[in-house]
């Protein structure tokens, strides 16, 4: 049977390598310097003793007694000896190419650690300098949402104030400015809203307050509010929340951002004339939510990435859906500060989406045990 030669019993790449990087030192004054090679002396001293054994039982042999005139007669009688006279001058060379490649090896070793520590503390610079940069557009995104927030509310002061009439009567004219101003004023409200909170999350500082919840409530609630987009585009929807579902462990306003967000998406990315569907069923010790929608549905690859923040799908400038891709990314962390709380997508693109998420049920949980889950949850300092 043929034995095949493996790897592990010779390596022919490696045998080539090392012969190579072996005929080279020999080229080199190196391997002969007996003062910065020390090797060579290492391997004269190793070869010394191989003349003088075999000369030496050779004088023996013949019954002689080692002088200078028997060693040279029998040199001369037999010139193999010259050859074994050469051994401490060949393992002086051998030993000495020995250390020109070990030399070499040190001294790339050296300068590959020296680059490795230099490269190491421009690593750490690098990531203290990003560190630096990333407290600073936390404190900028901090402050600029807060700063954004102050005028804007004066804003909405003053529309309320016209439409309760107390700057006097409005004509029709006025009342349609003040109605397209007051949306876009919402708009605006609702997209600083999630940078405030997008800043909450990056600082740790986000935070729900949870309590035995009716999540079939707040849905219709949610989906009552939408009333006006839905009928908008003809949307139809439908509302197939089980009459009686256990309460939830939930922070009941940030569940109504839940469904206001999943909603308004199921409505921005349905054709006019689909269909949007909530619905709820109850498992082991978790009641299950969906959100179905009839339109453009995600692809495949893209489902991973659309609860990163400020990631859409469609992010051209001249895109057709509005947003700032932040509203999938903060309502994924207030999920997963609920106890087991997950969300995830399945999708297909023509065929429309369904959003799930699952929350954990609070009747399971009396007592003591009830007592410590109610409360603050709040999320470490992360980045999303
Ligand atoms: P925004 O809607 O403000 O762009 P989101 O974080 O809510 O940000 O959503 C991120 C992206 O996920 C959207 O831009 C869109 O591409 C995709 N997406 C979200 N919901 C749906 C949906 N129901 N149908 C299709 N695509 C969706």
């Amino acid at each position: 049977m043929k034995r095949k030669i493996t790897s592990k019993m010779f390596d022919l790449k490696l045998f080539v390598s090392v012969s190579k990087e072996f005929l080279k030192a020999l080229l080199r004054g190196h391997t002969y310097n007996i003062r910065e090679n020390g090797y060579v002396i290492f391997g004269i001293l190793w070869g010394i003793p191989v003349p003088i054994v075999t000369i030496g039982m050779a004088l023996y042999c013949s019954g002689l007694s080692p002088s200078a005139e028997t060693v040279v007669n029998e040199i001369v009688k037999h010139p193999v000896h010259l050859f074994f006279l050469l051994h401490p001058f060949i393992f002086g060379t051998v030993f000495g190419a020995m250390g020109t490649v070990r030399d070499d090896k040190e001294r790339q070793k050296e300068k590959f650690e020296k680059s490795l520590i230099q490269n190491n503390k421009m690593l750490a610079d690098a990531n203290k300098k990003l560190q630096e940069l990333d407290g600073l557009k936390d404190n900028f995104l901090s402050m600029v949402s807060h700063e954004l927030k102050t005028p804007l509310t004066t804003i909405q002061g003053y529309i309320t104030f016209l439409k309760d009439g107390k700057a006097g009567d409005l004509s029709e004219g006025q009342w349609r400015a003040l109605k397209i101003t007051e949306e876009q004023a919402d708009y605006l409200n609702n997209l600083i809203g999630e940078l405030v909170d997008l800043s909450r999350i990056e600082s740790g500082e986000f935070s729900v307050k949870l309590e035995p919840t009716d999540l079939t409530r707040i849905a219709a609630k949610v989906i009552n509010s939408l009333a006006r987009p839905f009928a908008e585009k003809s949307i139809i929807t439908e509302n197939s929340l089980p009459e009686k579902l256990p309460l939830v462990l939930a922070d009941p306003k940030r569940m109504s951002q839940v469904f206001t967000n999943l909603l308004e998406n199921a409505v921005k990315f349905t054709p006019p004339g689909g269909k949007i569907t909530v619905s709820a069923c109850e498992k082991e010790e978790k009641v299950e939510f969906c959100i179905s929608d009839t339109g453009i549905g995600i692809p495949g690859e893209e489902i991973g990435k659309i609860f990163d923040r400020f990631y859409q799908i469609d992010s051209m400038v001249e895109r057709k859906y509005g947003g700032c891709g932040l509203g999938l990314t903060i309502i994924k962390n207030i999920i997963e500060l609920h106890k087991e709380g997950r969300i995830w997508v399945e999708s297909e693109p023509g065929r429309g989406s369904r959003f799930f998420f699952e929350l954990g049920k609070s009747g399971e949980l009396k007592g003591k045990e009830l007592e410590k889950e109610i409360g603050y949850q709040t999320k470490e300092r992360s980045k999303v």
